[in-house]
């Protein structure tokens, strides 16, 4: 890293310090593994360059092809909401920027994560090994039908938005295992559901209101 690089590192670093305290501790993320990583993953990284200024924001930003970068807040309490461990093997849908992906990766033993955008995709793993992560598989494709190869996860995290809960998904969630899934066919009316699977019982809970754009689906489902 030269100079000009580590300042335009370090320089970012009040603001996420900042971002954590405000719109995270303030509003009840409270795994100190999920508070840690949001501290150390640079976002900045993973916004457009126009909106380097906004990266620490309260809000989703435009990654291009029409889709978006997670709220912070929204990313910390999907994550939580996982309860991983550093033994944790997560599947990851919806991959975008990488910026959620990264995350995981602070807190998890592997990452598998799928992207339908290739040149999403492609961006999102380039930065990745960049910045270094070495524990995250990728993959081209439709993640509504799970990953199989490499299942079962301890934990699914879905980031865009069901019209159900795809039942290959609950295959692939391990015994104990808990996903995070946005569900619902409107922009303005999905619900973010929480699925636990544990010995016989598996539970199905509503969060609250979330804005995600739609899970596409291939003729394969
Ligand atoms: N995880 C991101 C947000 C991703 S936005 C973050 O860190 O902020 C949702 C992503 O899901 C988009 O990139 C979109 O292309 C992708 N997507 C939509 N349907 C998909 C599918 N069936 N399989 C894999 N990716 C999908």
């Amino acid at each position: 890293m030269d100079d000009a690089d580590h300042q335009s590192r370090t320089d970012f670093l009040p603001a996420r310090l900042r971002m954590v305290d405000q719109q995270l501790q303030r509003r009840g993320i409270y795994d100190s593994a999920v508070l840690a990583a949001m501290r150390t993953v640079p976002r900045h990284e993973f916004v457009l360059p126009e909106d380097l200024g906004q990266a620490y924001g309260d809000h989703p930003l435009s990654i291009g092809h029409e889709q978006t970068i997670s709220q912070p807040y929204i990313v910390a309490s999907m994550t939580q909401e996982l309860r991983i461990t550093g033994k944790s093997r997560i599947l990851e849908i919806g991959t975008g920027c990488g910026y959620q992906t990264a995350v995981l990766a602070k807190i998890c033993e592997h990452v598998y994560t799928v992207e339908w955008v290739s040149e999403l995709l492609t961006g999102a793993s380039d930065r990745l090994r960049r910045l270094g992560y070495c524990n995250v598989t990728f993959r081209e494709g439709d993640g509504s039908l799970g990953w199989a190869e490499y299942a079962p996860f301890d934990g699914i995290l879905v980031a865009a938005a069901a019209r159900n809960i795809p039942p290959v998904l609950m295959e692939q969630l391990a015994d104990p295992g808990r996903m995070v899934i946005p569900v619902g066919e409107h922009l303005f009316s999905q619900q973010l559901m929480l699925i636990e699977k544990k010995g016989a019982k598996t539970t199905v809970d509503e969060l609250y209101g979330v804005r995600f754009v739609p899970l596409r689906t291939s003729d394969l489902n």
